[in-house]
């Protein structure tokens, strides 16, 4: 008998962190419920693209056979001046979850800790985890950002804090004067990440805007994206704006060409007619505070949300609830035990969301009184 066939088959052999989380799970699809089907899981714009940036796209396409501009000069400087930033301070992603990663990837040496409030955004563990570093989870307070115990978190190990705000899932803000005693409690050589990626759907005048934070400090850094009011989600295009030496290297921890030109092209122009897609969300906002009025008059406990969906702590209805939604055509975002994300979508799919919760809690009075945290 030869030594091959004594042999037990063994599997090609896989870094171990790898059994510890399960792949990024993409927001459901609705299923059809009478020919009709809402996705309300992944935050994304309800509108289609603008005609002129599906003009501009269609015009990219016929360029596809070249790689795109690595540096994404022309988007780069478009956001420089938009936000009237340096050019050298902004870096690009393939999406803010891209640039998250570059950023992770720019930090994560061994031992290197990354702190973040939980729950918040799901893309944090999984890429920290990636990157080799170690996720230190601070509990959300209140459904909010408990900056105090973040503070008390830091170690000298600390080399990136994310603050997400608005917070997803929760919609919850971190206003200005928090988060300056909390950014001057933060060692100089520790990088603060502001995760803006609703920050256009915010309208309480108390949040701080991430890109002034970052130009009265050297280790603030913002990150975007045009996934969600800019409605380009599918084409993957977010970015960062922060001191030079953080945009510097998370342009080297970028995988080359990863944001494609088409996605560079539609980004150029959806700055070009911001005026147009802001009037799209206001009009989300519109929805976002007549659901939340609403559910509050049924009886919901509903946090405060700045973002362009809403929270409910559901605890172990958590599941019940989204195939509740699902049998009425309606894809949510539940987190198993802890609670559903609910996006803002066209009226008509908002009001179909608000008959189905009104009819759980009519199920589950029980609900109404739950206290929030
Ligand atoms: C949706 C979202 C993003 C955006 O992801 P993209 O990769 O830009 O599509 C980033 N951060 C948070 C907190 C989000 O919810």
């Amino acid at each position: 008998m030869s030594m091959q066939t004594e042999r037990t088959p063994r599997s090609p052999r896989f870094r171990p962190v790898l059994d510890q989380f399960a792949p990024y799970k993409p927001g459901k699809p609705a299923t059809m419920v009478a020919g009709r089907s809402y996705k309300l899981s992944s935050n994304e714009s309800p509108y289609g693209p603008l005609p002129s940036v599906i003009k501009v796209i269609a015009e990219a396409a016929g360029d596809v056979n070249r790689y795109p501009d690595n540096g994404a000069a022309e988007l780069t400087e478009a956001i420089a001046a938009r936000y009237d930033v340096p050019a050298a301070h902004v870096a690009v992603g393939c999406g803010s979850v891209g640039v998250v990663q570059q950023l992770l990837e720019a930090v994560a040496d061994p031992g290197a800790e990354v702190l973040y409030a939980w729950r918040s955004f799901e893309a944090y563990p999984y890429l920290a985890d990636l990157a080799g570093a170690r996720s230190v989870q601070v509990p959300l307070r209140d459904e909010e950002h408990d900056l105090e115990a973040m503070a008390a978190a830091i170690t000298e190990r600390t080399r990136l804090i994310f603050v997400c705000n608005p917070n997803n899932p929760t919609g919850t803000v971190v206003r200005a004067g928090e988060l300056a005693r909390f950014l001057d409690q933060v060692p100089d050589d520790c990088l603060v990440v502001l995760d803006e990626a609703y920050v256009e759907y915010g309208r309480d005048r108390e949040v701080p805007d991430g890109v002034a934070v970052y130009r009265d400090r050297r280790n603030v850094a913002v990150v975007r994206t045009f996934s969600k009011a800019y409605g380009l989600a599918g084409l993957r295009v977010g970015f960062l704006i922060g001191p030079e030496p953080v945009a510097a290297a998370a342009r080297k921890t970028m995988l080359t060409f990863s944001v494609n030109a088409l996605a560079q092209a539609a980004a150029v122009a959806s700055l070009a007619a911001e005026d147009e897609l802001l009037d799209r969300v206001q009009m989300v906002i519109g929805e976002r505070d007549r659901v939340r009025s609403a559910l509050l008059d049924m009886g919901w406990v509903v946090p405060p949300t700045e973002a362009n969906f809403v929270w409910l702590r559901l605890g172990e209805l958590s599941g019940d609830f989204a195939v509740a939604c699902d049998t009425a055509g309606i894809s949510v975002r539940p987190f198993a035990e802890e609670g559903a994300r609910i996006s803002i979508g066209e009226p008509v799919a908002n009001d179909a969301f608000l008959e189905v919760a009104g009819d759980f809690l009519s199920r589950h009075p029980d609900l109404a009184s739950r206290k929030v945290g």
